[in-house]
């Protein structure tokens, strides 16, 4: 485990609530205007001429939505293992984040190398078809 200043988890934990508050009011705002909160990440699986009948703008629209609730997952993680105590440490192989790459992406909790791995999995896209 790595020692993270604490004037700098401060820091990033008011940013991660801020960017959470902005992004949980424009997810909101798409599901307004539409009357209604179905539009949330359906699980896999489900009909394709379903599908088919989906606007461009309803897909677009829920592709945003599923943009915007993965963000929102990992900003709810890293906060989390801010609680935890572990924030800075890859929450997959607990090898330290380099303290670049935390303030680039203050809401990273993997290390290059698994956030790599995570992202030819594709293992959070498999909910999004949009
Ligand atoms: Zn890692």
């Amino acid at each position: 485990m790595q020692k993270i200043e604490d004037k700098f988890l401060t820091k990033v934990r008011m940013r991660l609530e801020q960017e959470q508050a902005g992004k949980l009011r424009k997810a909101e705002g798409l599901t307004r205007c539409r009357g209604t909160t179905e539009c949330v990440p359906e699980p896999p699986g489900g009909d394709e001429a379903d599908m088919a009948v989906v606007s461009i703008e309803e897909r677009l629209e829920h592709l945003e939505l599923c943009r915007i609730s993965s963000s929102v997952r990992s900003i709810e993680a890293a906060l989390l293992a801010m609680e935890l105590g572990r924030y800075g440490d890859c929450l997959r192989c607990n090898e330290p984040i380099p303290p670049r790459r935390l303030r680039a992406i203050p809401a990273a909790i993997l290390c290059r190398q698994c956030q790599e791995a995570a992202e030819a999995g594709r293992e959070e896209r498999a909910w999004c078809r949009a």
